[in-house]
């Protein structure tokens, strides 16, 4: 029988979030003459600062644009697991995609993983990053043949996937699906890491820089809050919801969505491993090293934005779990954010408009933004420079969509 929630009602852990709490703030200067650059990137997220990084890296001269403080926006109250099981994603893929395209899908994410480490590797770059499998279980009978099918389907596409009817946490389960050689990180300390390297020799980022208009596609001119203008030849639009649409209407085709996140102490030691349930209400389970010391991260209860309850409601439910499952010494930290949903759960990434020259987009991540963004920064940087990327079709963000395919947009479970 479920323990009841001790001291419900309480907000016991700072009301932040952990990667933000434990990093620096950046103190990049803002944007106060006009300047000209190859390529304008708007958003300091994990994908505009992917993508600012990789450019300077190819010899572009880029400005990053934030209106707020660089990776404090999703991308800093994320869970960051870096793994290519997005949920039950593949067997949908290959139905409503086809082959071709759901093999697109699971390489980029794959190859996400391998470029994240790769990049740790070779810049030594300090950000926890740790190998782990990844874990999606359910307790749900029901849930079970899809866990089946989600498997058949990951080996179709050549993803390590196996079965398995038992995972390290102290769950009664019915099935789970493992990815083997996924990982997580410390988000914040490695985009600090990768921001580093971006201003110099003509780049710059520039902080408290709200771009509020793009006057002009051939050159890009944007202009800022402040009267200031950033002229470019090519634009990325990395803001999470595009500030600029151009009747490429993302506000009809992007659906936002909240989750709640608690930081603990518990009195055990946390398996190795990510963990995510099928069913809903979601739970979403990770571990974090905090100076020698573990704390747990317990996510969930995703909800369309706005749609919700009580906000206290929901850290107690999760609260509730995480005491039926821990015996949980202290709440740490509690926090909420939001993403984006596409139409068919798979991003938008490419030019803005079918008609766009200059301007491109990534968004839609759907709760999976750390591969996701990283396929979109490689993927964008192939498309800048006129390279084959063997992504572009699956994530064209004027792509047709079946009516099939929009179900999980109305009553998707995360
Ligand atoms: C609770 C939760 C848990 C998650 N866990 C995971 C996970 O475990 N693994 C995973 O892969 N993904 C996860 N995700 C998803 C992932 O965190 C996001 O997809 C990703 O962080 C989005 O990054 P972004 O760069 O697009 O957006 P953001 O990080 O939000 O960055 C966008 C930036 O653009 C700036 N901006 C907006 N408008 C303007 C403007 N007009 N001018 C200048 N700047 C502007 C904003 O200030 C912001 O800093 C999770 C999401 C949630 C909600």
């Amino acid at each position: 029988m479920n323990k009841c929630c001790t001291n419900p009602n309480a907000i016991e852990g700072i009301l932040e979030s952990y990667w933000i709490d434990s990093t620096s703030k950046t103190n990049y200067p803002s944007l106060k003459e006009d300047i000209q650059v190859d390529i304008a990137i708007i958003g300091g997220g994990i994908a505009g600062i992917t993508c600012a990084f990789l450019l300077k890296k190819e010899g572009f001269k880029v400005a990053l644009l934030e209106a707020d403080n660089i990776a404090n926006g999703t991308s800093g109250h994320t869970t960051a697991k870096i793994t290519s099981q997005h949920h039950l994603i593949y067997d949908k893929l290959i139905n409503e995609f086809g082959m071709e395209k759901a093999r697109q899908y699971a390489e980029a994410n794959e190859n996400s993983i391998r470029f994240i480490e790769n990049l740790v590797k070779e810049y030594n770059i300090d950000c926890d990053y740790k190998h782990v499998p990844a874990y999606m279980y359910t307790q749900d009978k029901n849930y079970v043949k899809s866990l089946e099918k989600e498997v058949k389907a990951a080996q179709s596409l050549g993803l390590k996937a196996e079965y398995l009817d038992n995972i390290p946490l102290p769950l009664p389960i019915e099935g789970a699906v493992c990815f083997r050689d996924q990982a997580e990180f410390h988000p914040k300390k490695y985009l600090l890491s990768l921001a580093d390297k971006i201003p110099g020799d003509g780049s710059y980022i520039f902080e408290k820089t709200t771009i509020i208009d793009v006057e002009s596609e051939d050159p890009c001119i944007l202009l800022s809050r402040n009267g200031k203008k950033v002229t470019s030849s090519k634009l990325i639009i990395a803001s999470h919801f595009p500030c600029y649409d151009n009747l490429g209407l993302y506000f009809t085709r992007l659906k936002p969505d909240r989750s709640y996140v608690l930081a603990l102490k518990i009195r055990e030691k946390f398996p190795e491993g990510t963990f995510i349930n099928a069913e809903s209400p979601g739970r979403s389970l990770r571990s974090q090293t905090d100076n020698g010391k573990e704390i747990v991260l317990i996510g969930g209860e995703g909800h369309k934005t706005a749609h919700g309850e009580n906000t206290i409601n929901h850290y107690n439910n999760l609260k509730c779990f995480s005491e039926n499952l821990f015996s949980v010494e202290k709440i740490l930290y509690q926090w909420s954010t939001q993403d984006y949903i596409t139409l068919d759960g798979v991003p938008y990434i490419g030019k803005l408009t079918s008609s766009s020259k200059n301007i491109y987009v990534a968004t839609g991540f759907g709760k999976w933004g750390m591969t996701g963004s990283t396929a979109a920064a490689v993927l964008l940087k192939d498309l800048i420079m006129n390279h084959d990327n063997p992504w572009e079709q699956v994530y064209n963000p004027s792509r047709s969509i079946t009516l099939n395919s929009t179900k999980s947009f109305f009553c998707r479970k995360l």
